[in-house]
């Protein structure tokens, strides 16, 4: 992928972030757009800074333990948005600005004791990601365990619990349409996170929803961070 393609790609995701944010009456600058950089190399995410991104996703900690080297420490905040084993969570302390994959409490009291080890000034943002679909097995908190979670987690010095993320079920085009499909897990993160919100007195303004396939629907639901791979980068090795 060249260096145009990518600014291309950039270009008219925020044309499509813009729409989206215009049918729902909120501004774009609300939006902030994680470019995914997973199998890609680290070429690539200077290419997307350049272009202008400022956010990068990956989703495995040894893999962008040895990609970081490539990338001359540009000033970008990179977020963590994989799911995360314990025995990895020491080295995403130091790695990352922000974990916005958060499920588990051990996890997380994990991250909170390396960030205070490692002697950082600044918390370490994170996010709960839930499990809004109980059809699939995948990664996140149960619904019915965010709230204890959630407090759990808040009461952490290290850590600042900025709000929450989740990974809907994929409908593909197979679907009668895949944008009302998907909508309705959408709908339930932000309502789970404005019952969060009042229930622990918290501000949690981030909801990090809305992958390349379906970021439009996800900021019209009140996405304030939308993770996208694929459009901007090109298909996955
Ligand atoms: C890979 C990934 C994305 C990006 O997916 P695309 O479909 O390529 O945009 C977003 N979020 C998470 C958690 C991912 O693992």
């Amino acid at each position: 992928m060249t260096q145009t393609s990518i600014r291309e790609n950039l270009l008219r995701i925020q044309e499509r972030i813009a729409a989206a944010a215009a049918r729902a009456g909120r501004r774009s600058e609300e939006i902030t757009l994680i470019g995914v950089s997973k199998t890609h190399p680290a070429i690539a995410i200077q290419e997307a800074f350049q272009a202008g991104v400022r956010h990068f996703g990956e989703n495995r900690v040894q893999e962008w333990e040895v990609k970081r080297v490539g990338t001359n420490n540009l000033p970008a905040t990179w977020h963590l948005i994989g799911h995360l084993q314990s025995n990895k969570a020491a080295k995403a302390a130091k790695l990352f600005h922000a974990v916005d994959s958060v499920d588990d409490l051990a996890v997380a009291q994990k991250l909170n004791r390396a960030r205070a080890e490692a002697g950082f000034s600044a918390k370490l943002r994170v996010l709960l990601e839930v499990r809004v679909a109980q059809e699939e097995t995948k990664s996140g908190v149960e619904i019915a365990a965010l709230p204890e979670l959630a407090e759990k987690v808040a009461a952490l010095p290290q850590l600042e619990l900025a709000g929450l993320m989740c990974i809907p079920p994929f409908f593909g085009s197979g679907a009668a349409s895949p944008a009302d499909a998907v909508r309705p897990y959408f709908t339930k993160l932000r309502e789970l996170r404005d019952e969060l919100k009042a229930k622990l007195g918290l501000p949690l303004p981030v909801l990090s929803m809305g992958m390349s396939h379906d970021f439009e629907v996800a900021i019209e639901e009140g996405a304030t961070e939308v993770r996208v791979g694929t459009a901007l980068f090109g298909g996955r090795m």
